[in-house]
């Protein structure tokens, strides 16, 4: 008999079904290609059209990039800052979009993923603000090539100052009517934060976009997930539908193809995996994230924690202590690994008891694991920043996931580990909401604050009702909206 034909020799998918691209030396970034290693196969298909438009945008980011001659030009126009013709040849042929990092990391992964799928559909260049902690945290995702945005970008000085009211911002020059369709400005800023005004938000419609299609140089901020909102624009939506058949996969696939921690967070997943979670039959994920100015322990999180995973069957209910005298010999009991991320370390630690105190009606095991407790959120603190990604990249390794409400920490775990959560709902009035938790409608993160009116001039429309498969979200009912 041959051995190896009774073990399942299905090779290992190392470049996600083509998603991958085989051009980067394996060990300057072992995340990259062992990734696989630890996830079970997945079940959604990369598109072939996506796989061909990454290596074709690829080929346009090397042909692009820092350090080519088409990049010398562009940033040479843009030191004069001047509006140039429309028709002008002088405009090149490459565009760019400048990414810069606010928020936490949560914020940034989300909105890294909607500026490179927004660069994608536009034919430009993404780049990275990388003056925080970015090349700490992510290998670089393109081959022969660098996202990072060169350190004498001729705008680097000003960019921290860009906001609404900065006159080459998007909105304020629609609100100044100091837009005309007959000269470009050489940049412009794309102010994309929760606090953004009607003006802003018509950056995502068709009839304004042309002017802006034509800019050499975008720079953004933004904490949002705005995909959702692309997809509401009739000029990107077939693109969009060829690129994604499977609509609740967009950021599934993006992360993946995206975000490769560095060795020293790759490091630091695997660690924790092989010390912690490998061994266990089944690994559920919590993560709890609680806003308030103060993380301390709430009793009423706890208790919402506790009755969640029970009423889902998620773990198993304790039992009192004289009932678990009998044990089963012959068979080794079932071994549940809980994997809980928090600010706060009370939450494991209590749980942890809970399981220790008394044996489990099932009689399976539960061990549980918090990885940090930072108390605190420190954003731009290198480890600190570090080990959010790890817990995130390991909450996403999971079997089953609970999230907390409005979390982008949460959305980044569940997306990229293409998991349905469970979500905990927000408590009001530091009370155990009834139900304490419930199941999301798909593995997307929530666009938490999409714009207000539609693109027509109809005011209040109800952005979720314009297609199907654009909906509110389960943990922000009649405002995020989200893809499923
Ligand atoms: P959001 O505020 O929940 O949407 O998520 P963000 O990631 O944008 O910002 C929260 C930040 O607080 C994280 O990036 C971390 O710096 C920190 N943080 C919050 N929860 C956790 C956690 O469970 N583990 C770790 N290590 N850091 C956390």
């Amino acid at each position: 008999v041959n051995v190896s034909s009774k073990v399942s020799v299905k090779p290992r998918d190392k470049l996600l079904g083509g998603l991958l691209t085989a051009d980067f030396d394996e060990d300057s970034c072992l995340s990259r290609y062992q990734s696989s290693l630890y996830r079970k196969p997945s079940p959604y298909n990369t598109s072939q059209y996506l796989v061909s438009k990454l290596r074709n945008y690829e080929m346009l980011h090397k042909r692009c990039g820092p350090g080519t001659d088409a990049y010398k030009i562009a940033t040479k126009k843009l030191g004069h800052d001047h509006n140039m013709n429309v028709g002008d040849k002088s405009v090149g042929e490459c565009k760019y979009i400048v990414w810069v990092a606010v928020y936490g990391l949560g914020n940034r992964i989300l909105t890294l993923a909607s500026v490179f799928l927004y660069a994608l559909l536009t034919d430009r260049i993404i780049l990275v603000d990388q003056r925080k902690d970015i090349s700490d945290l992510f290998c670089e995702p393109f081959p022969g090539t660098s996202w990072l945005l060169p350190l004498d970008f001729p705008l680097m000085g000003k960019i921290d100052s860009f906001d609404r009211e900065y006159s080459r911002c998007h909105g304020t020059m629609l609100k100044n009517h100091t837009i005309n369709s007959t000269t470009i400005p050489s940049h412009l800023y794309l102010h994309l934060l929760h606090d953004y005004r009607d003006q802003d938000q018509r950056f995502f419609c068709q009839k304004d976009h042309s002017l802006v299609d034509k800019v050499p140089w975008l720079v953004v901020k933004s904490n949002l997930y705005f995909i959702p909102s692309l997809w509401l624009n009739p000029s990107f939506q077939p693109e969009l539908i060829k690129l994604f058949p499977q609509k609740d996969t967009v950021f599934y696939h993006l992360a993946r193809y995206l975000f490769h921690p560095t060795n020293q967070v790759w490091g630091m997943v695997t660690r924790s995996y092989n010390a912690y979670l490998s061994r266990a039959d089944e690994i559920l994920g919590i993560q709890v994230r609680v806003f308030s100015r103060q993380t301390k322990y709430f009793q009423h999180v706890m208790n919402q924690i506790v009755a969640c995973t029970q009423r889902e069957k998620l773990l198993p209910e304790t039992a009192a202590q004289e009932e678990s005298q009998v044990t089963n010999t012959t068979k080794p009991p079932k071994l549940k690994a809980v994997l809980v991320t928090s600010l706060n370390p009370g939450y494991s630690n209590n749980l942890k008891n809970m399981y220790w105190e008394r044996p489990t009606s099932t009689g399976e095991i539960v061990k549980v694991y918090q990885p940090s407790g930072e108390r605190f959120q420190q954003t731009d603190k290198k480890l600190h920043d570090q080990k959010a990604l790890a817990e995130m990249y390991l909450l996403s390794l999971t079997d089953k996931l609970v999230t907390s409400a409005w979390s982008t920490f949460g959305y980044v775990a569940q997306g990229l580990g293409g998991l349905k959560p469970w979500i905990l709902y927000t408590p009001k009035k530091f009370k155990t909401p009834d139900p304490p938790c419930g199941r999301g409608v798909s593995m997307e993160p929530c666009f938490l604050t999409p714009p207000a009116h539609g693109c027509g001039a109809k005011k209040g429309i109800n952005t979720a009702k314009i297609v199907p498969f654009v909906r509110y979200c389960e943990d922000l009912r009649h405002y995020g909206l989200k893809l499923v």
